[in-house]
């Protein structure tokens, strides 16, 4: 775990838009970055629990939030489009893009793959990130230092038996972080993996159910990473991977 302390400041005057903030990783993520002074764009599919997101972070006096209620599964390269124009609008630039909203999707053995199920775990994983970066890479560049985040796995790493669909997004989360990286190095914008590990979150939970979320690790205690990674303090940190335990 990154020994890492955040300047109250840290984020402050920064834009960051965060996927999957209604829950989980995600949500803590986008609570943290606005109490360290960030404008924080809340992605979601579910309004409701974007919304309690939205009231945590008004009635803590942190800079108000904006909502974004999109289903990645279904969403199209103009959805993307149009909100990476919204974005320039109200806000001239993007200093920060989280990807972590992830499905699991089935586990299972090989044979078993079910080629809708798998088609759907990489629209949300995989192409719903490409086109999401695609359409804000032109206002992250408009940033004076700009950083993205992909949302890796210990299965993104290493296969591991049954973790199908999943893990292989993750492995292309990977390649899609070493290869844009590569273009991107030497510019200001930086960009890098996160590997939360073991989480006590909903995702976690069904991947193992029988397993007691009192021993893992709750989202908040992964934050030192979230906040070096997306302040200006990991400046010139790029193409790497980190883990967050
Ligand atoms: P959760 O399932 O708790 O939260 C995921 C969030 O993503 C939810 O808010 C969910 O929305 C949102 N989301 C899922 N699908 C879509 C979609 N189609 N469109 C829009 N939003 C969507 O997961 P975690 O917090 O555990 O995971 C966060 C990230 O960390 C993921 O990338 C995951 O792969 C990764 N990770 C997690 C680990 C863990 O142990 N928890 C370990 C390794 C990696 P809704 O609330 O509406 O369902």
């Amino acid at each position: 775990m990154l020994e890492y302390q955040a300047a109250k400041e840290l984020l402050a005057g920064k834009t960051i838009l965060v996927t999957g903030a209604g829950d989980g990783i995600g949500r803590t993520a986008a609570i943290n970055y606005a109490k360290h002074g960030a404008t924080v764009i809340l992605l979601g599919r579910t309004v409701k629990k974007l919304e309690a997101v939205y009231d945590e972070i008004e009635q803590a006096g942190y800079p108000t939030p904006a909502i974004v209620p999109l289903d990645l599964k279904g969403a199209t390269e103009q959805n993307y489009q149009d909100m990476a124009e919204t974005i320039a609008e109200q806000f001239g630039h993007l200093d920060g893009l989280l990807h972590n909203a992830s499905q699991l999707g089935a586990l299972g053995p090989f044979e078993h793959i079910d080629i809708a199920s798998l088609e759907e775990v990489l629209k949300v994983n995989l192409i719903s990130q490409v086109m999401l970066t695609k359409a804000l890479l032109p206002v992250m560049r408009k940033a004076p230092s700009a950083s993205i985040l992909f949302t890796s796995s210990s299965v993104g790493r290493r296969g591991r038996a049954y973790w199908g669909p999943y893990a292989f997004s993750k492995f292309a989360t990977e390649g899609m972080m070493q290869v844009l990286a590569d273009e991107c190095d030497g510019s200001q914008v930086r960009v890098n993996s996160i590997n939360p590990g073991a989480t006590r979150t909903g995702m976690r939970g069904k991947a193992y159910p029988s397993e007691d979320p009192q021993t893992l690790k709750t989202p908040q205690e992964l934050m030192p990473t979230y906040l070096y990674l997306m302040g200006d303090d990991s400046q010139g940190v790029n193409g790497q991977q980190f883990d967050a335990q």
